[in-house]
């Protein structure tokens, strides 16, 4: 076989694995069927790429400065609102963390993003790619979104700590609380219409409310006047399948607020 053609297989066989592992999210989620996808409306597809560029709408997303910019590293810093928490944070050392860190992992996503998702903190891989949620964990909240009818860069992605605490730790509470402030102006700038809070710590910190996860998960609740949907966190689906139901419940919830169809369930 020429490179060429098993370049190709092995591409084939990676979508194919990865359809599969996604019919499997949702058959243990207790989907039976899913909506049809929107196809793009090919004449507007058509006109756009006619277009002149139009001025960046509010919140659209800008040129990104990387390193040697002058600028901090720009992942997930796609506006003005923001580049400011992103240039406000710094190369941070406000926290012991700072210490044990390889990159800041600050977000990921759309800027004027109408949905976001708040974890934890950022773990081995993200530590590496200064990106949230691209390890296994991360593998799985990208099925959840794109079952519920999103692309992974239509959203936005945090954490509540944007360092990894050493060995997968939980976050210490002198780490939310240095980190809590960038957070918040993540939401501030980003203002989407909802927030999931993804386990313990998001809902916690966001809410603060220390009641357990099993209790607040399922509940509409409101973070400075953003409609907010606490869930389990995709690291604990994945080590307890059997709750995937009642996220994928929560996840259904916010597709409603949305205007989205959700799927139906068996
Ligand atoms: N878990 C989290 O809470 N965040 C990540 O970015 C990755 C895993």
């Amino acid at each position: 076989m020429s490179d060429d053609v098993q370049a190709r297989s092995s591409a084939v066989s990676e979508v194919v694995e990865e359809t599969l592992r996604h019919l499997r999210w949702l058959s243990d989620a207790g989907v039976t069927e899913v909506p049809p996808p929107a196809l793009p409306d090919r004449e507007a597809l058509r006109r756009d790429a006619s277009e002149e560029p139009a001025a960046p709408a509010r919140g659209a997303p800008l040129p990104v400065p990387g390193p040697g910019d002058g600028a901090p590293r720009g992942k997930g810093a796609g506006s003005p609102a923001l580049l400011a928490v992103r240039a406000d944070l710094g190369e941070c050392r406000r926290c012991k963390l700072a210490a044990g860190r390889t990159t800041l992992v600050f977000g990921v996503g759309n800027p004027a993003a109408e949905l976001m998702f708040v974890g934890e903190g950022p773990g081995a891989d993200e530590d590496r790619e200064g990106e949230p949620f691209v390890g296994k964990a991360g593998q799985l909240l990208t099925r959840m979104i794109v079952a519920m009818g999103f692309r992974r860069d239509e959203v936005y992605i945090a954490n509540v700590v944007k360092c990894r605490p050493p060995g997968n730790r939980n976050p210490e509470p002198d780490e939310i609380e240095a980190c809590e402030p960038f957070l918040r102006g993540q939401i501030a700038a980003i203002r989407p219409k909802v927030i999931v809070a993804l386990g313990k710590f998001a809902a916690q910190t966001l809410l603060r409310d220390t009641t357990p996860i099993t209790r607040l998960r399922g509940r509409w609740m409101t973070y400075e006047g953003v409609k907010l949907m606490p869930t389990f966190h995709p690291a604990y689906l994945l080590r307890s399948p059997d709750e995937k139901g009642k996220a994928w419940e929560d996840l259904q919830a916010v597709m409603r607020e949305l205007g989205r169809t959700p799927g139906s369930r068996a």
